[in-house]
């Protein structure tokens, strides 16, 4: 298996934001979530756990500045071999009066793995964070389907994007994506469902020295 890691957005260079716009409101104390620092701190903690189980990974753009999506795209393809997986990870946000809520996992509709893959992540979700909202797809699947998304559209080998909470939610963004136990969780789920998408959907058995 070989994973393919995507942060998506920019990063905060000498404290400033790289895709300005996606940030959460600053809040009274001065705490502020930008979506592209936390997809960097949740791709490098599952490097980390990746590491120490010896499943090879490539990280597609560790730059901090933020990378096109015609690069990331071409980066994911040069990388393709068999059994690899593309995971890109993200925080949500909506327009309107309500904030949303939860969770959601979006593959391409013609993925024909993604189904299994995606079912294993909200699976592996929904264990680590039995109290919060797995957004569903049409006729209740644990996935949505985007055939509109380049990343999902035109990567080669099956891929799944996560969305992460809402960070104009403000309850999640500081209980959750602003704390450290929140974001050891959202790791710690993500690591978990590729190590059951590395025996369940490809058949590997995984060589656990960590
Ligand atoms: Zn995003």
């Amino acid at each position: 298996m070989l994973v393919l890691l995507d942060n998506g957005h920019g990063g905060l260079i000498k404290g400033r934001p790289q895709t300005r716009e996606r940030r959460s409101e600053e809040f009274p104390d001065g705490k502020q979530l930008f979506e592209g620092e936390l997809n960097r701190a949740i791709i490098n903690g599952m490097i980390q756990e990746l590491s120490f189980m010896q499943i090879p990974y490539v990280h597609i753009c560790p730059e901090l500045e933020d990378v096109l999506i015609g690069t990331r795209i071409s980066r994911a393809n040069s990388h393709h071999q068999q059994n690899a997986l593309l995971v890109s990870v993200h925080s949500n946000t909506n327009e309107g009066p309500r904030a949303g809520d939860g969770c959601e996992f979006l593959i391409h509709p013609n993925s024909s793995l993604g189904p299994s893959i995606a079912t294993i992540f909200a699976e592996e979700f929904q264990q680590a964070f039995p109290n919060a909202r797995l957004r569903r797809g049409e006729g209740g699947t644990p996935f949505k389907l985007r055939g509109d998304l380049g990343l999902l559209r035109r990567t080669r080998m099956p891929a799944i994007l996560t969305e992460n909470f809402f960070f104009n939610n403000e309850r999640e963004t500081r209980d959750i994506l602003l704390s450290r136990e929140g974001r050891w969780k959202i790791i710690d789920y993500h690591v978990a469902a590729i190590v059951r998408v590395m025996v369940e959907v490809f058949g590997e058995n995984p060589v656990f020295r960590g």
